[in-house]
């Protein structure tokens, strides 16, 4: 059964985007890249790359910036690179891996692609575009090169995968709700409003969502510390709080997992 790929083309607030989807055997997943003011925001997945490329060819860009190494977000910058000579920003300590030929497991391969190895910069705490000034706010706990960038000038937030879902069900084996939790604290604490998240897209009300985003992993956390102090373990926790499989944990064999989310929430409190 050959994967389905389809794109949606759109522009919210002055803010120009491709929405990539992807669906094979009941699992779908999708990845938007952004331009704004001279700004590619995300490269997209090489696995899109042929359907991505009449995108970057209309789009009018100086510098790429990712918000992290995922080859979800990385995937195009080396065709962007050799095409058309753009510089490329990311996390210094991500620069080594997304030098180097792809290295994850197969599975995501044959979703997302193997990404093709591109030369990138480190980027500093702000920068400029044409017309606007940029904040660049480290927030871990999705990986741990994570950045937001704030369009300080239009108060939109360039959230990458800090939002996605405003309940998420189940997250990647390395990944930290507690981090999670605190990167969300850090960038509320900025003036925005609009958000631009990779998956979910535009979101109008973006602050209102991260705050709810906030409430839910507060709650979640309060929940799983709950029934691990009255002696419930992870998995017995992962019974109550998340009955729910998803297709692709069997297809990531446990990649991804909501046990994660409880295992990190665990792990963080320390053992009493
Ligand atoms: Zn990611």
């Amino acid at each position: 059964m050959f994967m389905k790929k389809r794109c949606i083309l759109g522009e919210s607030s002055g803010v120009r985007y491709i929405n990539g989807i992807l669906s094979w055997k009941g699992v779908q997943l999708n990845v938007h890249c952004f331009e704004t003011d001279g700004v590619l925001i995300d490269t997209g997945a090489q696995s899109l790359l042929e359907e991505f490329k009449p995108f970057f060819a209309n789009a009018d860009i100086d510098q790429i910036i990712i918000t992290h190494a995922h080859e979800d977000h990385s995937g195009g910058a080396g065709f962007l690179q050799n095409e058309y000579g753009l510089p490329i920003y990311i996390n210094d300590m991500s620069i080594e891996e997304c030098a180097e030929k792809a290295k994850y497991p197969l599975y995501r391969k044959w979703f997302w692609g193997k990404r093709q190895p591109f030369t990138a910069q480190p980027i500093e705490e702000s920068f400029t575009s044409r017309n606007c000034s940029w904040s660049v706010i480290t927030t871990p706990g999705h990986s741990h090169d994570h950045l937001a960038f704030l369009n300080n000038d239009t108060g939109q937030l360039f959230s990458g995968d800090l939002f996605v879902h405003p309940k998420t069900k189940l997250i990647m084996r390395e990944e930290s709700i507690p981090t999670i939790i605190a990167s969300i604290e850090k960038v509320l604490a900025l003036e925005f409003n609009e958000l631009f998240c990779c998956h979910a897209g535009y979101v109008k009300e973006g602050r209102q969502a991260l705050q709810n985003k906030l409430a839910y992993l507060y709650e979640l956390r309060a929940q799983t510390l709950e029934l691990y102090t009255k002696g419930c373990n992870s998995k017995e926790i992962q019974a109550r709080l998340f009955p729910k499989k998803y297709p692709i944990s069997r297809f990531s064999s446990g990649e991804w997992d909501s046990i994660h989310m409880i295992n990190s929430i665990i792990k963080e409190a320390g053992t009493p």
